[in-house]
């Protein structure tokens, strides 16, 4: 497989063993037909050199790429919806390879001199030992849809796992949720990490704290390792820092992840496995995901609540190592770390400066305020669009298709709030996406109208050019995840 010499491969969780993973094989499928490749991801991990021959070869019938073991099914549980399932586990994906990556997409980041650890791990590859009832697939519009969402956050600074790979696979599903049969297809994720806070519950549960110790020295050694060796309630720490800093991003995106099961959050807070996810149209604090959210448990602003619940099983895990007190004191950081870091997700979304702690509370609180009284006429993303930068953008706003809403009480107090602040790179506006009158959203209907030129006509020219758009919204807003 020619893979580029900048392709390192490093399988760490691999050589955790058995207890942790089980050796599993891909479905033979009947078809292998490429829908999307993303090479500007496969480059951070040195495998954009592959042919689309070798491509499918590699995520399609899973050949494995050099110096990788094999596949394995990680082993995890959860609780879903607040219940504890011990039946969970990779019943649909398997860890697929792990490898570093490259030092030219490490300096992209604070800490450039370490490249970060990352996985490829697969959605619809098979059954495996955790498939229970299931058939082990992937429907192709849940694979789309994936594709989608990682887009989409990863331009609005959220960080997330990459989708990599879609491949067809010719099969026909059923499924309750869409109308069947159904195409299928296997996806490959690039992530920071498949380890979830079910990982640890897996080793609580089974009364193991020997594995809490090994998987604790795994993810401390691997992705924390600013903790010092045995500082657990460090780790504890720095996993509550990365989740309230994802949850922040989340809000701010306005974004509903849908499914905020403990076994669907890792321990380096990025975001991944999206399933019934979906985008705010407008203010909405009580707008859910997921169809079977029937409690909305997971609404859009009911997710810090469930992050911190998630981060509270996790430190009870941590618990049968560690000091209980002290791993309630990093635990209690959730709450200010998530003010602060949505104080800073809402600047970068407006493209300002910081001014401090109080001038930039008010205008996270105005603006809030202004999506709240603005109703469903001020949608969420076309707020930050127009007022990105500030005053800077002022004109543009007030001479824009929305210009009649930006008036009023709650107008006022956000445009004043929002000018005492600085431009951040004011150069961004120059980017012609500012010279459109509409931002790119991702709301229910697109994302439906995408996939229905797909399944009626096999046409994937709406599902491509809406990905060059957001390629292009990417490079405009420049966000630093
Ligand atoms: P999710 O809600 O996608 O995070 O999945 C929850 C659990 O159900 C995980 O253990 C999945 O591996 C499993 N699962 C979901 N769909 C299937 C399927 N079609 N076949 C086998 N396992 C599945
Ligand atoms: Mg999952």
């Amino acid at each position: 497989m020619p893979v580029s010499p900048a392709y390192r491969p490093d399988p760490r969780f691999f050589d955790l063993g058995p207890d942790y993973s089980d050796a599993v094989k891909a479905a033979d499928f009947p078809q292998t037909i490429l829908r999307f490749r993303n090479d500007r991801a496969a480059a951070e991990v040195g495998l954009e050199t592959l042919t689309d021959a070798e491509w499918i070869a590699a995520f399609g019938r899973f050949d494995p790429l050099p110096g990788q073991p094999g596949p394995v099914a990680m082993r995890y549980h959860g609780h879903q919806f607040r219940q504890y399932n011990s039946d969970l586990g990779d019943g649909r994906g398997f860890l697929a390879a792990q490898m570093r990556e490259t030092p030219q997409a490490a300096a992209l980041r604070e800490r450039g001199d370490r490249p970060r650890l990352m996985d490829l791990g697969t959605k619809g590859s098979g059954r495996t030992p955790w498939s229970r009832d299931g058939d082990g697939r992937l429907t192709l519009k849940g694979g789309v849809r994936e594709v989608l969402a990682a887009a989409m956050l990863e331009a609005q600074g959220v960080p997330t796992s990459r989708a990599l790979s879609l491949i067809e696979t010719g099969e026909a599903l059923e499924r309750g949720d869409e109308p069947s049969p159904t195409r299928s297809a296997v996806l490959v994720r690039l992530s920071h990490s498949h380890v979830r806070f079910g990982t640890f519950q897996r080793a609580a549960y089974l009364n193991r704290p020997d594995q809490i110790e090994t998987l604790i020295e795994h993810v401390r050694s691997l992705y924390h390792p600013d903790v010092a060796p045995g500082d657990v309630p460090g780790l504890m720490r720095a996993i509550t820092a990365a989740s309230a800093r994802l949850t922040a991003r989340w809000i701010a995106a306005g974004f509903v992840h849908g499914v905020l099961n403990t076994d669907n959050l890792n321990v380096t807070g990025e975001s991944f496995d999206y399933g019934p996810w979906r985008f705010l149209p407008y203010y909405d604090p009580a707008f859910t995901a997921a169809y079977f959210d029937h409690g909305g448990l997971y609404a859009f602003a009911r997710q810090p609540e469930a992050v911190f619940w998630n981060l509270t099983q996790l430190a009870s895990c941590l618990a049968v190592v560690s000091e209980p007190k002290l791993l309630a004191d990093a635990l209690n950081g959730f709450g200010p770390a998530y003010i602060r870091e949505l104080r800073a997700a809402f600047l970068m979304r407006l493209g300002v400066h910081s001014l401090g702690e109080a001038a930039d509370q008010r205008l996270v609180d105005a603006t809030l305020a202004l999506l709240r009284e603005g109703g469903e006429a001020m949608r969420w993303e076309p707020l930050f669009f127009d007022w990105f930068g500030g005053f800077a953008s002022s004109a543009r706003a007030l001479s824009g298709p929305r210009a009649k809403l930006y008036q009023g009480e709650a107008f006022d107090a956000f445009r004043f709030a929002l000018m005492e602040h600085e431009p951040d790179r004011i150069e961004r506006l120059e980017h012609p996406m500012f010279a459109a009158r509409e931002p790119e959203e991702m709301l229910i209907d697109e994302v439906e109208t995408i996939w229905s030129a797909i399944a009626a006509d096999d046409d994937w020219s709406p599902l491509n050019a809406k990905l060059a758009r957001l390629e292009a919204t990417r490079t405009a807003w420049r966000f630093d995840t």
